[in-house]
This record gives structure tokens, C-alpha cells and sequence, in this order.
């Protein structure tokens, strides 16, 4: 999500206030120096670092952590391991997707884009290709990514193994942009897919969840380089929810910041520009609003009987704002405080419906949670485990600082999604078993056969794998 965006004009009086309380509560805790993670030491003697992932939500203890530099090592590799093998991207998924306490396979080194094709605009991307370098590779032969998830460091095949997303009416996610897969299977053979070749498997692997095969590269359609210019701005949260459906309609991407126990919600909308029609000195936002956010949250930890009056104080001195760039650099956002996140998503047209009752259920309930909930338009597609599966989605996504507990807030939401035929995002969090998973997605039980065939002896699965797929 995109703090970038909700520039708090009060943030200067809400830090200073919230500096100060976080001092105060600081000052008599002792220091001590952060101590290096220990790891073990591996068969070759070599010490072998424990893992986590960047919320620090999930952790695991590999017995080794390869890094291949080739397809051809990374099948020996694959053959040699007589254990779990998992892969890691960037460790963004909140899910247990990852952890394994036996070898964690990283693709980081076979990155980058090849066989680029200008007429039928597309090119294969190697897995470990991070969606930064994605972008700008492309952008030299003239091309673009179709739509982009709201940040940019995840690997290429981290993100297709969960169906990454943005937002946009007619724009579906990263994998259902997938022309051809190319993957190592658990015993090392190499095995190629498309929508006309394999088509069961191609269908299945473009939202993998680490369990099909290595994925390797992707032969990924893209568009014409183009601009883009997004505006964001506040309004009431009334406003927000009746308006919903007509500026998803009228704009390439549109999705909205909802501020819990507020009365307001921040819309973003971002379309194509002329790159004649940039302003030469065009206005730099700010920037530093999701720390105003953080320490507006502190303040309110010490003074909860505050908290809908500060947010509503704060959420009404927004100002309107607008940023221009290349696709790249307009969707790729940073990201430098950490949370945790859950995320459903439900039919297109249900979805301000669902989004107020969450809205309204934080607010009678009196969650103590302030983290702006993210809500997008993503289009319908063909791919197995997508959660837009055959159906135009409306993600929403609730979450809260890494050092905080989400688990009672996702707790109370989380049946709210259910109640309207949510399917939850699968590198985030959420509670579903196989018998529950199902019935909300039509091609499950495909999936997990499909997965039986090429991988019977489970060596891509571990725990967590192994609790929602049933194995
Ligand atoms: C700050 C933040 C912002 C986010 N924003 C969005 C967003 O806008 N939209 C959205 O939809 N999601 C978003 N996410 C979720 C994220 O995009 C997904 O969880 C994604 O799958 C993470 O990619 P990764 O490269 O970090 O993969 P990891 O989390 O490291 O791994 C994900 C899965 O891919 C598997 N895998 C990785 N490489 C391979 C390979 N080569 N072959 C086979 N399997 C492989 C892993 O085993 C694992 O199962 C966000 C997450 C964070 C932390």
C-alpha cells in the first residue's frame, strides 16, 4: 500500500507530540546492542544463517541456503537435496509459503529479461528477477509492464507464485499477463507450458505457491512504454463508497485508502499521460506521511479515548496531490516501516458493501487499529488459484504495524469476508484449510492433483503447504 500518497499536512505537530511520548515510555528501558543471528553450521562446515521474511513474521532454520548461478546447477541441485526443497523470492508473502528447515533454494542470480520481441510485445523474464529491474529492463526496449502490485522488490516468480496484483477495472493481475512458464520439476527434469501447450499445468503454475516445480523463467506480455499521472485526494468516507464504482470506471487504476475510525477515505487514481503533457518542474510530494502514521498510532496507544478525533484531526488537513513518471517509477512504492497483512478478495460489485461493514465493524467493536485498509479493482482471469478466478475482484487488504498484534483484528474481520465469497490472497494472511479453500476456489482439487503428479513425494511441501492443500 501507499503511504507515499497520504501526506498528513498535521504530521509535524502529531510527531512532535508522539516523539515525545515515545521518549518518555523508552527511557527506562536499558540498551543493549542487537546480538548477530546465530544460524548452524552446514555439512560443508560453513555456517548457515537462519531466515526470515520482511515483516518478520516467519522464520525458519534452512540446513542450506543454495544459490544456483544456472539452470544446470539448480537441477543438481534440486537432485541432490534428499530433503524439503523451498524457494525463497524476496520474502514478501506473510504466508508460510516459504519456511523450510531443510534447503531454501534463492533464484536471485538467474535474473533478467531476454528474447525481447517489440512487435508482439513480449519477453521472457528470468525468475529472479526483481519487478524494480523488470521495469526499468523493459523500459529500455520500449515496453512496460501492464499493471504493477503497489510495490517493486518482490522476485518475478515470487510474485506470479501468488497472483501479485495492482489495481485497475479491466487490468488483471501480474500472472494472468503470463505467455509461457518454463520450471525444473522434483526430479530435475525441465518441463515448458503455455496456453496452448500444456495448458492444464500453465493454467495451474502461473499461480504456483512454490509447490509445482522451480519455476525458471516466464515469457511475460507487456505494453508500450507509456507515462503515467496519479492524483490522490480525501474525501468523506460516505463519498467514498457511493463513488467507488464510477472512478473505477473512468480511470486505467483506481483504488481507495480507507482510515479507520475516521469519516474520511483517500481515492487514487492513476492514468496514461503524454509525456509532453508532464510539467517540466512538476511538484515532488513529501513523502514522510507514513511515519506521521506511526507516530500518530504511538500517541494514540497512550491517549485510545483519542484516537478517532486524531485520525479525523489528521485525515482533514490532506491535501489533494499529484505525482508524474514513467510506469516504473509510479507504481513501485517504498515501503520502510513494516506490518503485517491480511487480504480477501470479493466479487467487484460487493465490495464497498463489504468494505463499510469492515469499516463499521472496527469501529463498533473498537479495534484498537488506525492502519489506512487498501481496496482495489482487479479483472477476472483463467489462472487455478487466482482470486480472480472467472470473477472481477475487489481486493481489500487490513493491516497493522510488525509490533503489533494483528492476530485479534484479523480475527474479527476475517468472517466479514467470508459472509461475501471472499478467497484470500495466498502470500498473506488468513485462517482456511483445504475443505474451506475448495469451496471458494473451483479448480483446488485440480490443483492439488495436479501437483500430486508433478511432485509425489512432496519434496516442494512444507508445513504450511501441507495444511492448506491437505497433503
Ligand atoms: C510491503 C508489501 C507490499 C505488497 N504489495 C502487494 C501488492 O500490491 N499486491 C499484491 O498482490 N501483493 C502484494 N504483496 C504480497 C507479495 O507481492 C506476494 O506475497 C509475493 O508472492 C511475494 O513475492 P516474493 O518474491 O517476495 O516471494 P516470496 O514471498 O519469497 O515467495 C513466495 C512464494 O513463491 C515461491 N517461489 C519464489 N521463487 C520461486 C521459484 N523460482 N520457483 C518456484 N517457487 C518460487 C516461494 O517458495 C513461495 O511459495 C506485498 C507484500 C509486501 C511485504
Amino acid at each position: 500500500m501507499n503511504f507515499d500518497r497520504i501526506n498528513l499536512s498535521r504530521r509535524h505537530l502529531l510527531k512532535a507530540v508522539g516523539a515525545g511520548v515515545v521518549a518518555s515510555a523508552t527511557s527506562a528501558c536499558s540498551s543493549s546492542q542487537p546480538q548477530p543471528p546465530a544460524g548452524i553450521i552446514g555439512a560443508d562446515g560453513k555456517r548457515v544463517l537462519p531466515w526470515k521474511n520482511w515483516s518478520g513474521n516467519q522464520s525458519c532454520q534452512p540446513t542450506e541456503r543454495l544459490v544456483p548461478r544456472n539452470e544446470e546447477q539448480l537441477i543438481d541441485a534440486i537432485k541432490a537435496a534428499n530433503s524439503t526443497v523451498r524457494c525463497v523470492g524476496s520474502g514478501h508473502s506473510f504466508s508460510g509459503l516459504v519456511p523450510t528447515n531443510q534447503t531454501l533454494l534463492s533464484l536471485a542470480r538467474l535474473r533478467g529479461v531476454e528474447n525481447v520481441d517489440r512487435e508482439a510485445l513480449e519477453a521472457d523474464v528470468w525468475a529472479g528477477t526483481r519487478l524494480s529491474m523488470l521495469g526499468r529492463e523493459l523500459w529500455k526496449h520500449d515496453m512496460s509492464t501492464i499493471n504493477m502490485s503497489d510495490i517493486d522488490s518482490q522476485s518475478f516468480a515470487g510474485a506470479i507464485a501468488t497472483s501479485t496484483h495492482g489495481t485497475g477495472k479491466h487490468l488483471g493481475s501480474i500472472s494472468s499477463h503470463l505467455r509461457g512458464l518454463r520450471m525444473v520439476k522434483a526430479n530435475g527434469e525441465v518441463i515448458e507450458c503455455s496456453p496452448d501447450n500444456n495448458s492444464d499445468l500453465f493454467y495451474a503454475s502461473s499461480n504456483h505457491i512454490g509447490a509445482m516445480g522451480v519455476i525458471t523463467k516466464a515469457r511475460l506480455k507487456t505494453d508500450p512504454a507509456y507515462y503515467l499521472k496519479e492524483t490522490s485526494w480525501m474525501m468523506s468516507e460516505e463519498e467514498g463508497l457511493a463513488r467507488a464504482a464510477e472512478l473505477r470506471d473512468k480511470h486505467r487504476h483506481y483504488e481507495m485508502f480507507a482510515l479507520p475510525h475516521s469519516d474520511y477515505m483517500l481515492g487514487v487514481a492513476i492514468d496514461k499521460v503524454a509525456a509532453a503533457d508532464i510539467p517540466a518542474n512538476p511538484p515532488v510530494p513529501s513523502g514522510d506521511a507514513y511515519e506521521a502514521f506511526r507516530m500518530m498510532s504511538n500517541l494514540i496507544d497512550y491517549m485510545p479515548f483519542m484516537r478517532s478525533w486524531l485520525v479525523n484531526f489528521g485525515a482533514s488537513g490532506v491535501e489533494p496531490e499529484t505525482r508524474y513518471g514513467k510506469s516504473h517509477e509510479i507504481f513501485g512504492n517504498l515501503r520502510d516501516i513494516l506490518f503485517n497483512e491480511m487480504e480477501y478478495v470479493v466479487p467487484a460489485d460487493a465490495g464497498p458493501a463489504c468494505l463499510k461493514e469492515v469499516l463499521d465493524t472496527i469501529k463498533q467493536q473498537n479495534i484498537p487499529v488506525i492502519f489506512p485498509i487498501e481496496a482495489r479493482y482487479v479483472a477476472a482471469d483463467e489462472v487455478w488459484l487466482s482470486p480472480f478466478y472467472r470473477r472481477d475482484g475487489f481486493a481489500i487488504s487490513c493491516h497493522n504495524f510488525h509490533d503489533k498484534d494483528y492476530k485479534a483484528y484479523f480475527a474479527a474481520i476475517e468472517p466479514i469476508f467470508w459472509k461475501y465469497d471472499g478467497r484470500p490472497h495466498w502470500g498473506k494472511i488468513h485462517t482456511l484449510g483445504p475443505e474451506q479453500l475448495a469451496g471458494k476456489y473451483e479448480r483446488f482439487k485440480d490443483f492439488v492433483e495436479l501437483r500430486r503428479e508433478m511432485d509425489p513425494d512432496g519434496r516442494f511441501i512444507n508445513e504450511h503447504l501441507s495444511r492448506v492443500l491437505g497433503v
